[in-house]
């Protein structure tokens, strides 16, 4: 994965076996292997420090605003009182942080496999975190999120799954299925919503994006798709947003704008009426995609991506 090129050290994210990007970085931060995953922070040369985990791009400090925001925003803003929040993987801490910014929100409990990715994130990424795993509303665990889900006996009224995208051999591909969002919705209170990170919107690889949303669809009365371009990633990235009733239609520009400065502490950066409005419409060929999808994504034949986006039906 790292490389030396001249003038700089470039670091190569691997979409495809056709496409990589690669970025000018000054230097690795750390470089490590946990348990479970090899781990890399970088310094880049455009977006400032960077996580890598088994070679896939998780999040940059320049733009990790418009991924984190867009994940936890819409969720939270739509739930009338939003008071107990899970989060599942979100290891940089910034999920986390998303979510305490709301007043209303008294627990939220990060479930993150790897506590490894953890320290690194709490000594190298502070922008990321920006305090929230010592924020007293906090419970960290550090546990598989579908064991924590199968346990547990509380009801959230957000569950984020902030995880890694379902790659072969890697940890998060049981986290995927119909299975587990059926799992997830009984700890839904009544109102609760489920928001995923659900990987790339790119046209040439709408696989992963276009079954979650369908497996969703199977378990959970409304389900939206929406996504965000995330500079880093170089890409249209996509969420989905699961509710038993909830809709980010039915709420005006106005109203988000009003329940941001009444419950919001400190400011967002990308998320506002008018980013919410223009998130949930999704280009043509997306939705297209989308509708066309009929493969529901099941235990007994769970997806796995060779590559982010491309994923191998079970
Ligand atoms: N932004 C990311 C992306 O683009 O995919 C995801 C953010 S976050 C760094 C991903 C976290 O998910 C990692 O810290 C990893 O340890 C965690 N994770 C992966 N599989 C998990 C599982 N089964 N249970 C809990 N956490 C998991």
């Amino acid at each position: 994965m790292l490389k030396k090129d001249t003038p700089s050290l470039w670091i190569y994210d691997y979409f495809s076996p056709f496409e990589i990007h690669k970025h000018a970085i000054r230097g690795t931060v750390y470089h490590g292997h946990s348990d479970i995953q090899e781990i890399v922070i970088a310094e880049s040369e455009c977006y400032g420090r960077c996580l890598i985990l088994d070679n896939e791009f998780q999040s940059a400090e320049l733009d990790e605003f418009v991924y984190h925001e867009s994940l936890v925003q819409p969720a939270l803003i739509l739930h009338p009182e939003p008071k107990k929040v899970a989060i599942i993987g979100g290891g940089e801490g910034a999920t986390l942080r998303e979510a305490l910014r709301h007043k209303t929100v008294s627990k939220a409990v990060m479930v993150d496999l790897d506590e490894k990715v953890v320290e690194c994130s709490k000594e190298y990424l502070p922008s990321f975190h920006n305090g929230s795993f010592s924020d007293k509303r906090t419970t960290l665990l550090f546990k598989d999120g579908r064991k924590f889900m199968e346990e547990t006996n509380e009801t959230f009224d957000a569950i984020i799954i902030d995880i890694t995208c379902p790659l072969e051999g890697g940890p998060s591909y049981k986290l995927f299925t119909k299975e587990f969002y059926e799992l997830v919705r009984q700890k839904l209170t009544p109102q609760g919503l489920l928001s995923i990170q659900a990987s790339t919107t790119s046209p040439t690889a709408l696989t992963t994006y276009t079954i979650l949303n369908r497996t969703l669809k199977e378990v959970f009365p409304n389900v939206f798709p929406y996504a965000a371009y995330v500079p880093f990633f170089a890409m249209l990235w996509g969420f989905c947003l699961a509710t038993n009733g909830l809709d980010p239609a039915q709420v005006t520009k106005e109203e988000i704008d009003q329940i941001i400065s009444e419950r919001i502490k400190g400011e967002l950066k990308f998320y506002d009426g008018t980013t919410h409005q223009s998130i949930f419409n999704l280009p043509k060929y997306v939705r297209k995609a989308l509708a066309q999808q009929t493969h529901v994504n099941r235990d007994n034949q769970p997806l796995k991506e060779k590559y982010p986006g491309l994923a191998k039906k079970g």
